[in-house]
């Protein structure tokens, strides 16, 4: 399992130019005949319309490409095809021969099905989950009986060039449970002491692998619950949120549904948080409101925290020169240094950047707050 950070920043890298990369995605959510046949569906108008767009590329480019398709085709189809549950709720796949990527994305996160064929891949999707909430340690604590669980909200397992069968370690819903439970019959003080300290090498062990502490969730019932929190250290706590509903004595999918629900909260107050602080931080040129202040904010290299309405859909140029991005998606030559110019999605450039960059990558499906920001927002280093 790598980290979805690992992941993204192994796609952002790839520029396949003169060549080009197929990005599959596939909502793998059927409930019945109907959504499988929608989706087969979906998927064959896309192949058959990405092949008749294939003649405006070189000739051995398009055959390398065609090939491409063929194989995320072949791929989609054959997870369409599976009676049962693939055990993932959404599969990515991405395929460029010119540059030997070939690459599946397994996640329990939520995708569309769509195909997108272009100079890079399309990372979007799994970028909107790369953010603080990706990875949390969840602690539920009873007198004699503290249990740890390690969640991904995105759940995401990546296989290079393997085309895996569902690993069974792996639990519905993007659970992954590392310990059950801890019994220890001892004095109530000492157990919570060694949860602490087994809670507090988890947290290091994810901070050291990931380059990022991890957030916590601390659940069960009072006076467990603060006698667990005076033994744990500042910098677990600092990350911790705090939840006394969590029922101890119920059972894990239980407590792991809870943990949904709270982070998802989570999630969406920090989102709405984060706009807030890019409104207030763009007053003192720290943070960026609209298309062109974000823009320049990522040629520059100072994304912190991007912010992305879900529909935002603007077009934009980048100079396949200098790299630059612009607003303008008419123009014909880099206003900075003459070189010709692609059409891009913003949307997808500016994802790019971020990840590149290492910011944390926000999708906001209610855009109120982002209105009057024409759907983005940041944070910014420096
Ligand atoms: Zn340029």
């Amino acid at each position: 399992m790598q980290p979805l950070d690992t992941i993204l920043k192994r796609l952002a890298q790839v520029d396949a130019r003169p060549n080009a990369v197929v990005s599959l995605y596939l909502d793998a959510r059927w409930n019945d005949e109907q959504q499988r046949e929608r989706a087969r569906l979906t998927l064959k108008r896309a192949v058959a319309d990405a092949i008749q767009g294939l003649h405006s590329f070189p000739r051995e480019v398009a055959e390398s490409l065609e090939r491409d398709l063929a194989r995320a085709e072949e791929h989609a189809m054959s997870v369409i095809k599976q009676r049962r549950d693939v055990g993932f709720e959404g599969i990515a796949a991405f395929y460029c021969e010119a540059k030997g990527l070939d690459m599946i994305v397994l996640s329990h996160a939520t995708m569309p099905t769509k195909l997108h064929v272009g100079p890079r891949p399309e990372i979007w999707p799994l970028a909107r989950f790369a953010n603080d909430f990706e990875i949390a340690l969840v602690a539920v604590v009873e007198t004699d009986e503290t249990r740890i669980f390690e969640v991904a909200l995105s759940g995401v397992l990546a296989e290079e060039s393997v085309e895996a069968d569902v690993p069974d370690r792996v639990q519905r819903g993007g659970w992954r449970q590392l310990r059950i439970q801890k019994h220890i019959a001892d004095h109530i003080l000492h157990h919570h002491q060694q949860a602490a300290r087994e809670l507090c090498a988890r947290f290091d062990g994810i901070s050291a692998g990931r380059g990022r502490a991890p957030r916590v969730v601390l659940g069960g019932r009072e006076p467990m619950l603060a006698s667990l929190e005076r033994t744990l250290p500042e910098r677990v706590l600092m990350r911790a949120i705090r939840s006394p509903k969590i029922d101890p004595k119920g059972s894990t999918s239980e407590v792991l549904e809870q943990v949904r629900e709270i982070l998802a909260l989570a999630v969406r107050r920090t989102q709405s948080e984060l706009i807030h602080l890019a409104k207030e931080a763009a007053a003192v040129g720290r943070g960026a409101l609209g298309v062109a202040p974000v823009i320049q904010a990522a040629n520059a290299g100072r994304l912190w925290q991007l912010v992305v309405d879900e529909r935002f859909q603007k077009e934009g140029s980048r100079c396949t020169r200098c790299d630059l991005l612009f607003s303008q998606s008419f123009a014909e030559s880099c206003p900075a240094c003459a070189g010709s110019v692609e059409a891009v999605s913003l949307r997808d450039e500016l994802t790019r950047r971020a990840v590149l960059v290492g910011a944390d990558v926000y999708a906001v499906d209610d855009s109120g707050e982002l209105a009057n920001c024409e759907g983005v927002a940041a944070t910014l280093k420096y």
